[in-house]
């Protein structure tokens, strides 16, 4: 069936990749133009701490739970809930793309579980559908005063409008090790982008770049570059 994008957190995900994009992406009828430049803010050093026993982000609805046919967390979706799930498609740069979907009410996921580390959560995280794992860590904007694209860890937008409050905390990190275990979540979240990127066909994108950036921050504490432009263009000629 195919679905008003809007609906479909399967289009936020598209999004953000669009993005991303060193070229123009077509998702449904609108087209994202290629970015100029993508920056990586120093956010990204700090941790994302998802509290115990909140579950206000999961509380939100009516919204869908997205999986491709691909992903390791789809495979890992216990068969009690993927039966559940229906199809839906996506026209992304003219292609027509399936995907598993279940469109979630508000105020209720049933993935959520009484017990995750001895307080409510969800049960089949760190395997959560994509943007679940993605949008309280890692935020991808686009426009503002300085233009381009900033790839931040930082809460979302409109988080002050949930009830119950959000509680996400983004403390600063102390120690190398501790940033290294960090910075491997976020690696992971944009290698699932990755995956989606290759599903849709949104291929040339500063994503190898941004986990490059990561692994050099694991090591050395800070990022090699903070900007990157597309292929063939030098900084100083924009
Ligand atoms: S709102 Fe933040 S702290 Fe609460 S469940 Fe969602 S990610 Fe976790
Ligand atoms: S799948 Fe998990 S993280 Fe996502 S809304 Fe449901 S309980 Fe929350």
């Amino acid at each position: 069936m195919v679905e008003p994008i809007q609906n479909l957190t399967a289009y936020r995900t598209l999004e953000r990749l669009a993005r991303l994009s060193w070229n123009s992406t077509y998702i449904g009828d609108k087209v994202y133009e290629p970015q100029s430049i993508v920056r990586l803010s120093p956010t990204i050093l700090r941790k994302f701490v998802c509290t115990e026993g909140c579950v206000s982000c999961c509380l939100q609805g009516p919204l869908t739970l997205d999986f491709i046919p691909e992903e390791r967390a789809w495979h890992l979706l216990p068969l009690r809930y993927r039966i559940h799930f229906e199809s839906r498609v996506l026209l992304v740069n003219g292609r027509a793309r399936q995907f598993f979907s279940y469109m979630k009410p508000k105020g209720h996921c049933p993935l959520m579980s009484e017990v995750r580390n001895g307080s409510q959560g969800c049960s089949v995280w760190p395997m959560n559908p994509i943007e679940c794992a993605a949008s309280a860590r890692i935020t991808i904007q686009s426009g503002g005063l300085e233009g381009g694209v900033r790839v931040q860890k930082r809460l979302f937008g409109r988080a002050w409008r949930y009830n119950p409050p959000v509680q996400c905390e983004y403390p600063p990190i102390e120690n190398l090790q501790d940033l290294a275990e960090e910075l491997d979540k976020d690696i992971a979240v944009f290698h699932r982008y990755l995956d989606w990127g290759q599903y849709f066909g949104i291929h040339d994108t500063a994503i190898p770049w941004i986990i490059d950036q990561l692994e050099y921050a694991k090591v050395f504490g800070e990022f090699r570059d903070t900007t990157q432009f597309p292929k063939g263009i030098l900084p100083n000629a924009c």
